[in-house]
């Protein structure tokens, strides 16, 4: 069967990549199908923390109010402390030029679930719909196959996560490189008041603890682990793990009692990082996981996909059509841009991921010049919200690891002057 008149753009997978794409491309006037393997969508922890960079892009789709109004919390402050809680590196938020100087946090499927309620109506979503390969005439993508059936669209958008079969069949490669450790996620019933409303990361000789409150009083903790660490573990074996856990971090004292209740309750979750060599071929773009993939510390993955979403909607609106000239133009301009903007994420991403799950001598040295060095803890800040890439030189990174003092070490960027009055002091 082959069909396909109805729709402008297919886009294959209803995550927050998926999602983001419908609702950007929808808000243009494009008539949009989504098609979603699953009948519903997967409880997973993941994706849980919002970056400001993206929440004025959500804000712009009524998405950010509605989180807020189902419950969202606003975290002001990243924070990566040392195992007792002492903090190494504050990320002051509220120091961000923008209107929503915080992190915004709530569960997964809810914030797929609120996508989905503000997609425009030219966007019809499909689910239970497993998009089985592309479709080609010469060179160029003009459909996707569908539960058997051809579906003929200008423009294909692979949204269908980090296995990516749509990028897979356009024969672009997007080499994964794992890390050695993996993470398991807990979601535990916080005991109230006793710990701050902040994102932090704990550097222990284990490793990686981080934890941050989620609605409703909970609170998600990730626990770095080796890849067998946890397997075979019986409720006693668990406990005694727990317990290990928490004597290698006091500063997780107040969660000990939730920790201990909730330790059998785990995803262990692998982390890699990649980035496909092209976002973008005639007729089809990648966006979020199906192009590229960090490690979740610097929380960085949802909010690169919303920009992605957020950028191939503004190169579309450019370009004003999507006649294969003018669309193939367009793409090419989208992946420069994403590429550009991937790469230093990506770099800032492994970089933080290095100075605390590695425990490496450089990354310490990293992680306590990045931290008493305000002009570089305001850029670093700055790119990981999302509000645009500050970039390091090379002096910098030496300036981080404390081999050359920073004369320039207290003066802070002049966006961050700006943003506080012309007064203000480094902090
Ligand atoms: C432990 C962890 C914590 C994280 N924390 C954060 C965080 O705090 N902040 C942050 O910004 N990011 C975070 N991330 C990253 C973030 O979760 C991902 O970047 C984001 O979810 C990627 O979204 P996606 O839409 O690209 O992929 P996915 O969410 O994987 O969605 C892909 C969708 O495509 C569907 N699909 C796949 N194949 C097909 C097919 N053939 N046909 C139809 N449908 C298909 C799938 O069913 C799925 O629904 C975290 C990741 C991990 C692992």
């Amino acid at each position: 069967m082959t069909g396909g008149t109805d729709h402008d753009v297919v886009v294959c997978g209803a995550g927050v990549a998926g999602l983001s794409a419908a609702c950007a491309l929808g808000r243009l006037g494009h008539r949009v199908l989504v098609l979603e393997k699953r009948p519903v969508p997967q409880p997973v922890a993941k994706g849980e923390v919002l970056q400001p960079g993206s929440l004025a892009v959500l804000r712009e789709w009524g998405v950010a109010d509605r989180l807020e109004a189902a419950g969202a919390l606003r975290l002001e402050h990243l924070v990566a402390r040392a195992a007792d809680g002492t903090p190494r590196m504050l990320l002051d938020y509220g120091r961000l030029p923008t209107p929503q100087p915080w992190l915004l946090a709530h569960d997964y499927p809810t914030i797929l679930a609120t996508l989905a309620e503000t997609l425009p109506p030219s966007v019809e979503v499909r689910r239970g719909a497993l998009v089985e390969d592309l479709l080609r005439t010469g060179d160029r993508v003009t459909g996707v196959r569908v539960d058997g059936a051809e579906l003929r669209v200008p423009l294909v958008v692979a949204a269908d996560g980090t296995s990516s079969r749509l990028r897979r069949a356009a024969g672009l490669t997007a080499p994964r490189r794992d890390y050695p450790h993996r993470l398991a996620a807990f979601e535990l019933d916080g005991p109230d008041g006793t710990v701050p409303a902040d994102f932090s990361a704990y550097v222990t000789d284990g490793g990686l603890r981080l934890r941050y409150p989620l609605p409703g009083g909970r609170i998600r903790l990730y626990v770095q682990v080796a890849p067998d660490e946890l397997r075979g573990l019986g409720p006693d074996g668990l406990r005694a793990w727990a317990d290990r856990v928490l004597d290698g971090c006091p500063g997780l004292a107040p969660l000990a009692g939730a920790f201990r209740a909730g330790v059998d309750r785990r995803q262990v979750l692998p982390v890699s990082r990649a980035l496909a060599p092209a976002l973008a071929v005639p007729g089809l773009a990648l966006v979020g996981e199906s192009g590229h993939l960090v490690h979740p510390m610097a929380a960085q993955g949802m909010n690169s996909s919303i920009a992605d979403a957020h950028t191939l909607a503004t190169v579309l609106r450019q370009g004003g059509s999507l006649r294969p000239g003018v669309l193939d133009h367009a793409l090419r301009r989208y992946d420069t841009a994403r590429r550009h903007d991937l790469h230093h994420i990506g770099r800032t991403s492994h970089n933080a991921a290095r100075m605390i799950t590695d425990r490496s001598w450089i990354g310490d040295r990293a992680l306590t010049g990045t931290g008493g060095n305000a002009r570089i803890r305001h850029e670093v800040m700055h790119t990981m919200s999302g509000l645009g890439i500050r970039r390091l030189t090379p002096v910098d990174r030496l300036h981080q690891i404390g081999v050359l003092p920073d004369p320039r070490a207290a003066r802070l960027p002049g966006w961050a002057r700006a943003a506080s009055g012309s007064g203000a002091a480094a902090r």
